[in-house]
């Protein structure tokens, strides 16, 4: 798995840049809405974080295209309930930084068994893992951790340095091109959105 650092640039990435017609300058908080979406799968870390077994649902049905498809739906009808004009876009940043979370995890290192994410679940019970690895693990204690064991794991070098690829990687990527298609926005106003 990625750092939630990771999975929410590439969240940005992905959800902003990809979106038809986007040239840069959207407001803050849809790029920390992308931030957040991305990171809705590893959300799966509460219901063990509040049992006392931090691992014991991770990279289970939150890793899923049906829990993307779920969360997506959610947010458009929640959208739509409040009345935000934007409701498409809305279901757009839900969809596909969800979707980036699934790509990231299948091609990190997992050091847990099962490896890899059951991303047909409910269709398939199969977990899979991609040859090609391009990010680390976060170590986060193994199965069965404590919430401590799993809290003290956090916190190491090793981890430091997952991140730093992380951030070379994808930082150096989003921020290059979201800078990019803002400095191209501003010379071509009432262009974009
Ligand atoms: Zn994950």
């Amino acid at each position: 798995m990625c750092s939630p650092i990771g999975h929410g640039l590439a969240g940005i990435a992905v959800g902003l840049i990809s979106r038809p017609g986007f040239k840069g300058g959207f407001s803050f908080s849809l790029y920390l809405y992308a931030f957040f979406s991305a990171n809705v799968p590893d959300l799966d870390f509460l219901p063990g974080l509040l049992i006392g077994d931090i691992n014991r649902w991770h990279h289970s049905y939150s890793h899923t295209l049906f829990a993307a498809l779920l969360y997506t739906v959610l947010a458009l009808l929640a959208a739509r309930g409040f009345g935000i004009k934007k409701w498409r876009l809305v279901g757009w940043l839900s969809l596909i930084p969800y979707l980036s979370h699934l790509l990231l995890d299948y091609l990190s290192l997992d050091r847990g068994a099962p490896f890899g994410i059951p991303l047909l679940w409910p269709l398939s019970d199969d977990y899979f893992y991609s040859e090609l690895l391009l990010f680390g693990a976060i170590d986060h204690g193994g199965f069965g951790a404590t919430n401590t064991e799993a809290l003290i794991d956090i916190f190491n070098y090793a981890n430091l340095l997952v991140i730093t690829r992380e951030l070379l990687i994808l930082g150096l990527l989003t921020g290059s091109i979201v800078t990019l298609k803002t400095i191209y926005s501003r010379s071509r106003p009432n262009q974009d959105q």
